[in-house]
């Protein structure tokens, strides 16, 4: 029995100087665990509601601490997830907040794991067998939400997809990374970075991508294995309600735009992976897109799905999208993010274990990814926030390998 002790909750801050919610629980067997929120820019209408953190912290101590410490059996997952569930009878965590929410649910495995003495992707793969490593997604270019007066497709990703190990695959991204960083500045554009590491600079998409594909083909070469590109549009972002547009700048594209618009630049970039094409509620459109490119690029639901295990099913009913982005803090609880990540196999459609944009030193995904056998994650580049998964991943690969 690894019985919840204490739940000590703290606020600290996250990579935009943002104060965000960490949670360190303590078992009475001697388990440690901590976990911190992250928290998003581009945020879905459907996700968890992230209160402020001063607010989350005093309602979760209200409502969930004392339903959970001296109580719950750290070890029983689904009892600690389904008490904070509980403890707030809205859908979105609007009372305690979905930042308390996830720090509390991934810190109580974090504890768990560390009572049996055990890493957290070795306590939560339990008896599955981990022979494979999930490619990362590296935000090269960005701009969107994340970075003013850059590109209006929020990322612009490097995927090297014939990597062999995670090591060379990170190492393939920084690659690429440094590269572009170069390109941009030898043809004269000033930079920055935007708030996940990618390069923002004044550039149209165009010239993203076609900086993007010269570092991509360069460092391929080099590394001796295919790098593809892959984009986050975050239509949510561009798409304007009242006129029923996608807005780009001084151009506007109707629905039917934006998918001939997308599929084209699938074709001409051949492009592995496309995030939120279109916005939030066009489960249709998806589809359409799905249907005409779903061969060639994985069509990833982000604000579409949620992380929504109801959403998901919406999507798989409809054959929306072959992947989703899996962010713990959208939902709010780790038994809810397993249950996506589950459902989401189940039916062919790809995992992304995810980073938000406001990040932290926590490394769970990390964990999640490795645990799950989950095929990508997306967690940047360079920044330590982003580093901090990075590292982990590799640190990951050398335990398995050695088990
Ligand atoms: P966010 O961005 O964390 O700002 O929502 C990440 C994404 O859209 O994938
Ligand atoms: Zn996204």
């Amino acid at each position: 029995m690894s019985i919840i002790n204490s739940i000590h909750l703290d606020r600290i801050f996250d990579s935009r100087g943002n104060l965000t919610v960490e949670a360190t629980i303590k078992t009475q067997n001697g388990g440690f665990g901590r976990a911190i929120a992250p928290s998003g820019a581009s945020t879905g209408e459907y996700e968890a509601i992230e209160l402020p953190a001063m607010d989350a912290i005093s309602a979760a101590k209200k409502h969930a601490l004392p339903e959970l410490e001296n109580k719950i059996d750290s070890i029983d997952q689904k009892q600690v997830d389904s008490t904070l569930r509980a403890a707030d009878a809205t859908k979105n965590f609007s009372v305690i907040g979905a930042n308390s929410a996830v720090a509390i649910s991934l810190a109580n495995a974090k504890a768990a794991a560390d009572s049996l003495n055990m890493p957290l992707y070795q306590y939560m793969s339990a008896t599955s067998k981990l022979d494979s490593f999930p490619i990362p997604l590296g935000n090269v270019i960005g701009g969107g939400a994340h970075a003013k007066d850059s590109t209006h497709i929020q990322e612009f990703l490097s995927v090297p997809v014939g990597a062999s190990c995670v090591f060379d695959a990170i190492s393939a991204n920084t690659s690429v990374h440094k590269l572009a960083g170069t390109l941009l500045s030898d043809a004269g554009y000033s930079r920055a970075k935007g708030d996940e590491g990618g390069w923002a600079a004044p550039i149209s998409d165009e010239v993203a991508f076609n900086i993007l594909s010269q570092s991509i083909s360069k460092i391929s070469k080099e590394v001796g294995f295919e790098i593809k590109m892959g984009i986050d549009v975050a239509a949510s972002e561009l798409y304007d309600s009242t006129k029923d547009r996608y807005s780009y700048g001084n151009l506007n594209r109707s629905k039917e735009e934006q998918i001939d618009y997308i599929s084209n630049l699938s074709r001409d970039y051949s492009l592995a992976y496309i995030e939120d094409p279109l916005e939030e509620n066009d489960f249709e459109g998806f589809s359409e897109l799905t249907k005409l490119i779903g061969n060639d690029s994985l069509i990833c639901g982000d604000d579409l799905f949620a992380t929504n295990v109801e959403r998901l099913k919406q999507g798989i009913e409809l054959k929306s999208a072959n992947s989703i982005l899996i962010k713990p803090n959208q939902i709010g609880t780790l038994t809810e993010t397993i249950a996506a990540i589950d459902l989401a196999k189940e039916n062919n459609v790809m995992p992304v274990i995810s980073h938000r944009s406001g990040e932290t030193e926590d490394n769970t995904i990390s964990h999640i990814a490795f645990a799950t056998q989950a095929p990508y994650i997306k967690t940047g580049v360079v920044g330590g926030e982003r580093t901090a998964k990075l590292n982990e991943l590799i640190r990951i690969e050398q335990e398995i390998k050695t088990l």
